[in-house]
């Protein structure tokens, strides 16, 4: 790939780092929250950008720290040294170029969002301008979070967490995953004990969690049908394009699908094969805003909406924020995590909160979020 000649003005960026942090105690449960892999780029001028990654920690480490190993695999921050980290279209298809071998879809993907994140803070924070305002946002100042939780061990309570979160202000709760699944009684009585906790006018969304095949993901929709779910998510295996489409066509409730994808032809096969009606874009996983802007944009294309998923740190959040309030085809709604038994995100940065219903995009440089280095520290592994 041709590189450009350089002015005088550029920054330059010097290192590039994965940092993992952990809890001391990691439960077998699926939160997502209980570790992070932070991405930390530094420039010459001595500002920093910082970026996250929801994946397999230690392999995305290796994918940006690892070696030269040849043109078509080598680690990430290899070909980004001593580039301009304005450069964010050049830079990503830089990096997907020199890892294409491990990183077309998945892995190689996750590391690069993080680091584009973070190239995206550096901008902003150069400029002293929000990334929102890079983007050539400004939809919307504020999203209407929705609160993102798991299901209650049973549906007794499931139904106490949702009388809680509507109780703190909440105007939709989603609850997803385990023990979804495991047989139709149980399954029904979740969702119903969702919606009684509710009351009848708050958004509840359903997110099963990989657990079914078409046909009895096409029976479950059918079943949750008088408790009004606002979407049915994930009831099928990412791959399974074919049971997306099925279902598709014969519920009328809203499929949301999305989490699971990195780079955008993977988006385009769930969206035109899958046919699902809502678009789940993860900016620490799809490639970053470089990439999650033309995915809303292929979105728009279809007539399908785009929300966030983030079930990590408050770093994944304010990208999503910046993300949603660039684009014309949002929900107006933001995934925001209220899982109660974990405190990393706590810990290691300033914690974002919903004010009077909804939650403000960042008008501070960058990202808008501020690291605490105590946190950091804390948790940081090796
Ligand atoms: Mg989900």
């Amino acid at each position: 790939m041709p590189g450009a000649t350089p002015l005088s003005s550029d920054l330059k960026i010097t290192a590039v780092e994965a940092i993992y942090l952990r809890l001391p105690e990691v439960k077998t449960q699926c939160d997502s929250g209980q570790d992070a892999l932070i991405v930390q780029v530094t420039t010459d001028a001595g500002i920093v950008g910082y970026g996250e990654v929801d994946s397999n920690p230690m392999a995305a480490k290796g994918c940006i720290e690892g070696p030269y190993s040849h043109t078509a695999t080598t680690g990430l921050a290899h070909v980004l040294i001593g580039e301009d980290p304005f450069r964010t279209e050049y830079l990503w298809h830089k990096m997907y170029r020199a890892n294409i071998y491990a990183g077309r879809r998945g892995i190689g993907i996750h590391a690069m969002s993080g680091i584009d994140l973070a190239l995206w803070d550096i901008k902003g924070k150069a400029l002293g301008l929000p990334v929102w305002k890079l983007l050539g946002g400004g939809f919307t100042r504020r999203l209407r979070p929705y609160a993102s939780s798991l299901f209650g061990a049973t549906p007794a309570e499931t139904g106490e967490r949702a009388r809680r979160f509507a109780d703190q202000g909440f105007t939709a709760v989603k609850f997803g995953w385990d023990p979804m699944g495991q047989d139709a009684e149980t399954d029904v009585a979740l969702v119903r004990e969702a919606r009684a906790g509710l009351g009848p006018d708050l958004d509840l969304m359903i997110d099963a969690g990989l657990v079914y095949d078409a046909k009895t993901a096409i029976q479950r929709a059918k079943a949750f049908e008088p408790y009004h779910p606002f979407w049915f998510e994930e009831p099928l295996l990412p791959d399974d394009y074919l049971g997306y489409a099925k279902l598709s066509a014969s519920t009328p409730l809203r499929i949301a699908a999305g989490e699971e994808e990195s780079e955008r032809k993977s988006f385009l096969q769930l969206m035109d094969v899958g046919r699902i009606d809502v678009v789940q874009v993860d900016l620490t996983r799809c490639g970053g805003f470089t990439e999650a802007i033309k995915i809303a944009a292929l979105a728009a294309d279809r007539g399908l909406p785009i929300v966030n998923h983030g079930f990590t740190t408050y770093l994944n959040v304010a990208a999503a924020l910046h993300f949603l309030a660039s684009i014309p085809n949002t929900l107006g709604l933001l995934e925001f995590v209220v899982e109660e038994g974990t405190t990393l995100r706590q810990a290691i940065t300033e914690v974002i909160r919903a004010e009077s219903g909804f939650v403000a995009v960042p008008e501070a440089p960058g990202l808008g979020i501020e690291l605490i280095p105590e946190g950091i520290a804390k948790f940081r592994v090796g």
